[in-house]
């Protein structure tokens, strides 16, 4: 759909084709038809691939609004993947004999630099850069920093492709042997990818600031094609060029180097430096959607890729299929590539639909037994679509980048759909966080055993601490002052702090360091999480643009402080519904969704515009009391508003404005669906009673029920359409839909 594209979708895309490309390395699938068009694919275009990731790491982590935080986190899971990785290749190692004469020296070498297994030097090389790139930011100036790495990789460009030339000088041959005591390589942390990281750094520090405004008003616009209008203004077209004329001199590059014999390896060109910008800024200038699934997936290709050469090998071998499988290059290259595809797709499937392996028995209360049936006696009703909300569940986590997570809001009974039926399927799909409004919504989960992190936003009277522990539910600071107020319980409390970067609602200011810094000292409090709330995120003037931008600026400088001062933020988060949808790449720790999750949007234009993708949970149905005639002349409900001009048919609804039905939808504004067809409400509204025409549906019997939201035949009665009807938006008419209400699954 055109109106979700968002920027760097793209780079998704294209991290799996350079995971294949890998691949390519590996396998020199072009090798039996010619060894130019080999060399040209493994040693020439495949080069880009490693530098790719390095300058979307550089983009994600190192760049504009990228916190300490976030920086560590990073840093820590991708040593632990790399630890992973170490693990899964030993065997590998210790049959391929790498470890045979293993010293201290060879294996720090290998641990820093070379990596344990032949393709895994990209994780020690990329933690490696990242902390030397990350202080070179810290202390020097931008071109300095710009100027080192940029040195650091012409002095590796001399130990790899232009080793030829290099050893010329006997003074600098030596000096270099020595180095390849060190490393084997010189593309590694250290010479190889700063310069990649610092490069995708800069880019996203560097991003026109109008780009924002000037992406969204593509599709407002209207146009047809909003992709290439926005690959255009986003000036895809110069760096096509640029990566077109760049990809040519450094194939030039390449196989002049080969020809004279001067390359030691060939990791490293000049070209590739303006090669790989050039794509990058190409691929960024591409919009689509952003898809954390082929993040992860393009991760895993390359992290098994090795395994599953070896793999094909084994299995090839008992086969007799050794000729077919392994020595054609371009059937090894596609077996191992569809294996490595399959394999990561199963991977992150089983991830990401929330197979769950701590599994806690959830007491099923099976209210689909007597549903829907009209047996079962119920007078007014929502039936909610489980259906609709995997998918809803589904599309938000698709917009999520990597180890962020889902944080449902389910306060106001789960916008009115019931907290217990939501909560308690959310936990059984995986999500473990949840936020609410007030203590009494926490306590009340917790007795429907959901299970998780309860966040809750609002004010807890310190009457009510006591729960706060019991229950085990985190509290929102509200600020420094609540802070003091909530330490003072004397027990270990956990809590959120809230920071106001411009709302003005709750939370401390963010100007306010020192009372923040407060907060952290407090000795009863555990400080799991710093967040801040947007109060424009749904709004399209540039003028509310540019508060989204103020306020996540402030957020982010003031955890910056924070984290300076020795005050650790370990999960922030700012985004709610209409963020997540809108600005995906400001998602941090957590996104608080809300009215996203029941498949709407708070009214009808953002819900066409921004949540196409959503599919809406609740149907709102009432029983039918009783039919009748109204003979003419007579008159229907409080006030005599209604007044027959010729015969009619009543029906008598059992649901009234105590359910939460607008009274405002009286005497004919608004209408209900029966049997399919419209049925205007006439009279007033009464506080459990309303009253429809149904003289034109044949067949309606009381008994029977009727549709107030939802679908039946051709027509649809939307909570967007209530909202618009009545002035106000779908978070109100949910949020309001009454206690008396039963909330069942619909039968499936
Ligand atoms: C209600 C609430 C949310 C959820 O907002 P939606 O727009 O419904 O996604 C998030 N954060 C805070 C602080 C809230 O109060």
């Amino acid at each position: 759909m055109a109106e979700e594209k968002k920027l760097s979708g793209g780079l998704d895309y294209f991290r799996v084709a350079a995971a294949l490309l890998v691949i390519a390395i590996h396998t020199a699938p072009l090798e039996a038809v010619s060894e130019t068009a080999d060399f040209f694919l493994t040693r020439v275009l495949a080069r880009l691939a490693v530098p790719f990731f390095f300058l979307v790491t550089g983009y994600f982590v190192l760049g504009r609004d990228k916190t300490s935080s976030r920086l560590r986190r990073f840093l820590v899971r991708t040593f632990l993947f790399y630890l992973g990785a170490i693990f899964l290749y030993l065997p590998f190692g210790i049959y391929a004999g790498h470890y045979e004469h293993i010293t201290f020296g060879t294996a720090l070498r290998m641990f820093l630099f070379d990596g344990s297994f032949y393709h895994l030097w990209y994780f020690p090389a990329c933690i490696l850069g990242i902390l030397l790139v990350a202080s070179l930011k810290r202390f020097l100036p931008l071109k300095a920093t710009a100027a080192v790495t940029g040195i650091l990789y012409l002095l590796g460009l001399m130990g790899d492709s232009y080793y030829g030339l290099m050893v010329k000088s006997a003074l600098l041959a030596s000096l270099y042997e020595a180095g390849f005591g060190l490393w084997s390589y010189t593309r590694n942390g250290l010479f190889f990818a700063p310069v990649f990281l610092f490069l995708g750094a800069w880019i996203s520090t560097n991003k026109p600031e109008g780009s924002l405004s000037l992406r969204e008003g593509s599709f407002l616009s209207d146009q047809k094609e909003p992709c290439m209008s926005g690959f255009y203004a986003c000036g895809g077209l110069r760096f096509l060029t640029g990566f077109l004329l760049s990809l040519l001199f450094m194939s030039a590059e390449a196989f002049l180097l080969r020809h004279f014999k001067i390359p030691r390896h060939d990791s490293m060109y000049l070209f590739l430096v303006p090669s790989a910008y050039f794509l990058f800024r190409l691929l960024l200038s591409v919009e689509c959607k952003p898809s954390a699934r082929l993040r992860a997936v393009s991760t895993w290709i390359y992290l098994l890729h090795p395994a599953l050469i070896i793999l094909l090998r084994m299995v090839a071998k008992p086969l007799h299929l050794t000729w077919l499988l392994v020595e054609n290059p371009f059937i090894q290259f596609v077996c191992v590539s569809a294996m490595a595809v399959g394999a990561a797709f199963a991977i992150t499937a089983l991830k990401q639909h929330g197979i769950r392996w701590k599994t806690t028995k959830i007491p099923e209360v099976n209210p689909m037994k007597n549903n829907g049936s009209f047996e079962s006696g119920r007078r007014a009703w929502i039936e909610l679509d489980r259906t609709a909300l995997h998918h809803n569940v589904a599309y938000l986590k698709s917009l999520l980048p990597e180890n962020c997570r889902l944080m449902p809001a389910v306060k106001a009974n789960a916008y009115g759909h019931g907290a217990k039926l939501i909560a308690q399927e959310l936990n059984l799909l995986g999500i473990d966080a949840f936020c609410v409004a007030c203590a009494a919504e926490g306590v009340r989960l917790r007795k429907y055993n959901v299970t998780g992190e309860i966040l809750i936003l609002g004010y807890t009277h310190p009457s009510q601490f006591p729960l706060l522990y019991r229950y085990h539910l985190t509290q929102t600071v509200v600020d420094a002052s609540y802070g003091k107020c909530l330490n003072e319980f004397g027990e270990k409390l956990h809590v959120h702090v809230g920071i106001d970067t411009g709302m003005h609602r709750l939370g401390e200011r963010s100007e306010n360091l020192e009372h923040l810094q407060s907060i952290f000292r407090l000795e009863n409090l555990v400080v799991d999480g710093v967040f801040t709330h947007l109060c424009t995120s749904d709004g399209q003037t540039a003028e509310e643009e540019n508060y989204i931008r103020l306020q996540a600026a402030s957020f982010y400088r003031t955890v910056e402080a924070l984290e300076a001062l020795g005050c650790t933020c370990p999960r922030i988060h700012l985004l709610s519904s209409y963020g997540l949808l809108r600005h995906p790449e400001m998602a941090e720790d957590y996104v608080r969704a809300g009215i996203a999750l029941y498949g709407v949007l708070s009214n009808s234009d953002d819900t066409k515009r921004w949540g196409s993708s959503l599919k809406p949970v609740l149907s709102l149905k009432a029983r039918i009391a009783s039919v009748k005639e109204l003979l003419p002349g007579e008159s229907a409900g409080y006030g005599i508003c209604y007044t027959a001009k010729e015969k009619r048919r009543l029906a008598i609804l059992a649901i009234g404005y105590a359910d939460g039905l607008p009274r405002s939808f009286s005497c004919g504004k608004g209408f209900v669906l029966i049997g399919g067809k419209k049925a205007p409400i006439i009279g007033r509204i009464c506080m459990d009673q309303t009253i429809v025409d149904v003289t034109e549906i044949p067949d309606v019997a009381a008994g029977g029920y009727a549709v107030l939201i939802g679908s039946w035949g051709q027509h649809q009665i939307t909570a967007c359409d209530w909202a618009h009807a009545t002035g106000t938006i779908t978070n109100e008419i949910l949020s309001r839909l009454g206690g008396r209400l039963e909330r069942v699954w619909k039968e499936e």
